[in-house]
């Protein structure tokens, strides 16, 4: 059981995410074939790899000091829709974690929470307009749910909702970015971005189970 994570160990998860995005990138530019144009992989594997070199040569004093890295990193070297969206999702959050010198249950909580707000504002998507909000939104409502327990225990439940949340996604037809064009077209597809929220905190969550 691992009840919260160094600095360090923060770090060195966001690399493992960054390795791991970076592999999973064929499938992405799958599904975003389906609906959108295909590269929703290969923007999601470069602002990875980007933010992988920030954190491999940067000096951190916080946890939202490395947050904020991997935002600014996404947010500049993804570029388009996805790019604003993941960017401000982790940059609210490390704005927000700014004083936090362990990753703990409780900021996870305030990433996933403030960074929806964040995403939201920006992007003006709600559940079920088919986005990366129908897989962060079910995140945030369960790291709430399971409060101060370990992050070891944590991470895995808040996975398993963002999982659901992107199969969910799967019913709905698309009300916001390119997949809106397609209308019905888009139903029995689950969208790219969702289904990405899920592999990062699906990472997040493996990173801290090989400790
Ligand atoms: P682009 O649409 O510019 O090609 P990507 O293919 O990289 O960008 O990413 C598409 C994903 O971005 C969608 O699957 C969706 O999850 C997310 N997205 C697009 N617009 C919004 C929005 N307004 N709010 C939230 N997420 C959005
Ligand atoms: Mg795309």
């Amino acid at each position: 059981m691992i009840e919260r994570l160094s600095l360090q160990q923060t770090i060195d998860m966001f690399v493992y995410v960054a390795n791991h995005m970076e592999a999973v990138a064929a499938r992405l530019n799958e599904a975003d074939q389906a609906i959108g144009d295909g590269d929703h992989g290969e923007a999601m594997a470069r602002g990875w790899r980007s933010a992988r070199e920030a954190l491999d040569s940067g000096e951190f004093n916080s946890i939202g000091d490395v947050v904020s890295a991997v935002g600014m990193r996404m947010m500049a070297a993804m570029g388009g829709a996805s790019g604003a969206i993941f960017g401000t999702w982790f940059k609210a959050g490390g704005k927000s974690l700014a004083e936090d010198e362990t990753f703990s249950s409780e900021a996870l909580i305030i990433l996933l929470d403030h960074g929806l707000e964040a995403v939201q504002a920006r992007g003006h998507a709600n559940p079920g307009d088919k986005t990366m909000v129908d897989a962060l939104q079910p995140a945030a409502t369960a790291a709430a749910l399971a409060g101060t327990r370990p992050i070891s225990e944590v991470l895995p439940v808040v996975a398993a909702s963002a999982q659901q949340g992107a199969d969910s996604t799967r019913k709905l037809v698309a009300r916001m970015g390119r997949a809106r064009t397609l209308g019905e077209r888009s139903l029995g597809h689950p969208d790219p971005g969702a289904l990405s929220t899920h592999l990062i905190l699906q990472h997040m969550a493996d990173y801290v189970g090989t400790l």
